[in-house]
């Protein structure tokens, strides 16, 4: 889905308006799995399309939450986090990094995940393995 047409076409059948800063957007989120800011977008757009503003950004990727083709999530506490992934997941952050990792838990293993991450990784020292977050 990178060609612009394609991506068009994606947009109309899911009832948007198409536009040129929608397009781009749609370009550098939608192509692939990935976990974004609003800025980080903002700033990978600015560089080709100064004139598209946050605002813009911002509110382009909630259109995009809204009609399904991304889903918010909050796995650091800092900051929201747009997910391409619009499947049923959970996460795994690494503390020390902010790193987001897409992974599927069955349900009764995700309270124990934490011990189990631990016991399957004897070489993390405890305290890295607590810096594991698990969000679902
Ligand atoms: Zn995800």
């Amino acid at each position: 889905m990178q060609k612009p047409a394609d991506i068009a076409e994606f947009l109309k059948a899911r009832g948007l308006r198409v536009s040129l800063q929608k397009l781009e957007i749609a370009k550098h989120v939608l192509g692939e799995h990935r976990h974004f800011t609003a800025e980080e977008i903002f700033k990978e757009i600015n560089t080709d399309f100064p004139r598209v503003s946050r605002a813009t950004v911002f509110n382009v990727l909630n259109l995009f939450v809204e009609h399904g083709l991304l889903k918010t999530v909050q796995a650091r506490s800092d900051v929201l986090l747009y997910d391409s992934n619009t499947e049923d997941h959970d996460h795994v952050v690494v503390a020390a990094t902010g790193k987001i990792f897409d992974v599927q838990l069955p349900e009764k293993e995700k309270q124990a995940f934490l011990k189990t991450l631990w016991i399957k990784n004897p070489h993390l020292p405890k305290k890295a393995a607590a810096q594991v977050v698990v969000h679902v």
